[in-house]
């Protein structure tokens, strides 16, 4: 007997017409019903085997596939493989707390609540922190074994995990990773002559860059400290932003519409080299906070870290499209799957050259070279090798001892071209909220190099006695001589005099 219940597709298109945005469709329970009834009837399952269970059965995430201005991509569910707890929180990513009451998964393991709230942010901060993790485990992974990508503090006697604090820093246009904290956090604010408050959660790009800086800080935690030379500074801030554009191109429905939206030439304006578009109109920048397409020079940008970041962005992103155009080939296979390779590719030569490259002090001659070295040993096409150098060449990175039409040499290393002066100090100032985080400019020290001086002087002086009211507001101090070391300084000591 036939028990197919055949519904019109009038009936469905006229439903979907009239569904709020943000609706995610999940089975009504007459459906739910009628598929248990079916199962144990008509089509009684197979038995599971037992390889069928060594994988967990994951979830389902509802995320701003780029961020809430984007509004050709919008919302979309997508699958994390692993077991994900109330939360979300699995063994390397917790949602943080204090912080957004937990969301626990719907019957089918699933996160799928509506955007615009807190629970969507929650789930949506987590999901794209565990894609980028994912997507770096799997660039150095081993056959099926996940590379484990360690945070900077895990040790064999501490995994704790990293939180996210996707409300961490209300009132505040921020957003960055802390070392001290264990923590990502992103802030919201009403942007100027705006009335709808921006939430920096919400922005895959800015998520993603910050994970990349805990990524990278856990591979060269030497590298994100402030006195480095402005080069290293600048990989950290570059890599955030080529983490933003590697997680795009890991997900087909992202790299279709790029294909689709640049007619397959990533030179054209796009959603994927535009980075962290509603944080960027909220500055009033049509390409989003920072454009990966750019054409900047070595020579042109100086000490200044988040300036210098993008001459290694630029040269990356145009390796990705040089590579991507040369293994085109519409005739034989869709051209998303070809730019989705050749991210994957590039994404994993690149940590691994920054991997080899020096624990401290790294130049981007030095990753230019590994990459180069890297790219040989895989044994793939001598134009690879071609592109990398010849990009870094005209950025200034190197210096190439062949024309740019002849093949890579045979010999790498080339010499570093323009070079961070002897003892230039790194400017932070225009970078995000990691690279001028006090954890990593030993800003902390300072304070508490004050603290003991007010803690010495309070030693020698004596502290308590208050300054005195009948000098004439010159500020002196009641305390008098040194309690321990007579004739040192006596009344009339100032606070600031006492201070080494
Ligand atoms: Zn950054």
């Amino acid at each position: 007997m036939d028990q197919k219940v055949i519904v019109p597709v009038e009936a469905v298109l006229t439903k979907c017409a009239a569904l709020p945005v943000g609706y995610v469709p999940t089975p009504s329970a007459p459906y739910r019903q009628h598929r248990k009834s079916a199962q144990l009837t008509q089509e009684p399952a197979t038995p599971r085997l037992k390889e069928a269970a060594a994988f967990p059965p994951g979830s389902r995430v509802l995320i701003w596939k780029q961020d809430p201005s984007v509004s050709e991509m919008g919302t979309r569910k997508s699958y994390l493989p692993g077991t994900i707890l109330e939360g979300p929180r699995d063994a390397r990513i917790a949602s943080g707390k204090p912080g957004i009451a937990p969301v626990s998964p719907n019957t089918f393991g699933d996160f799928i609540v509506s955007p615009n709230t807190d629970q969507f942010d929650a789930v949506h901060t987590f999901a794209i922190v565990r894609q980028t993790l994912t997507m770096y485990q799997r660039a150095l992974a081993s056959k099926a074994i996940a590379a484990p990508l360690p945070w900077q503090w895990n040790s064999a006697s501490d995994t704790a995990p990293l939180q996210v604090f996707p409300h961490g820093l209300p009132n505040v246009m921020n957003a960055f990773y802390s070392r001290s904290d264990r923590a990502l956090k992103f802030g919201d604010f009403v942007p100027s002559g705006a009335s709808e408050r921006m939430y920096t959660c919400r922005s895959l790009d800015i998520v993603s860059h910050e994970t990349g800086h805990a990524v990278l800080d856990g591979l060269k935690p030497k590298w994100i400290l402030s006195n480095n030379p402005p080069q290293t500074g600048g990989l950290h801030e570059s890599f955030g932003d080529l983490t933003a554009i590697f997680l795009t191109l890991s997900q087909l429905d992202q790299v279709e519409a790029v294909i689709a939206q640049t007619k397959a030439d990533l030179h054209d304006k796009t959603f994927l080299a535009d980075m962290a578009e509603q944080f960027g109109l909220a500055l009033g920048r049509p390409n989003g906070l920072r454009n990966a397409d750019n054409d900047l020079k070595l020579s042109e940008v100086g000490n200044e870290v988040h300036a210098l970041s993008q001459v290694f962005t630029g040269a990356i992103y145009d390796i990705l499209a040089d590579i991507f155009t040369f293994d085109r080939g519409p005739g034989l296979r869709d051209d998303a799957v070809v730019l989705h390779r050749a991210a994957e590719y590039l994404r994993g030569l690149l940590l691994r050259a920054l991997i080899a490259s020096p624990d401290s002090g790294a130049t981007y001659a030095h990753v230019a070279n590994q990459m180069l070295k890297i790219v040989a040993a895989d044994q793939r096409p001598v134009e690879y090798g071609n592109f990398i150098r010849n990009r870094f060449t005209l950025r200034e990175v190197v210096l190439a001892a062949v024309a740019a039409g002849e093949n890579r040499d045979a010999a790498p290393p080339l010499a570093a071209n323009v070079s961070d002066q002897e003892g230039a100090a790194q400017d932070r100032r225009a970078c995000c909220g990691t690279m001028n985080h006090a954890d990593y400019a030993g800003l902390e020290d300072v304070l508490e190099s004050e603290r003991q001086g007010l803690a010495q002087w309070c030693r020698d002086y004596g502290c308590g006695a208050g300054y005195g009211a009948d000098d004439g507001g010159n500020g002196n101090w009641r305390g008098g001589a040194p309690a321990e070391q007579p004739g040192q300084a006596g009344a009339g000591q100032g606070l600031g005099q006492g201070r080494q």
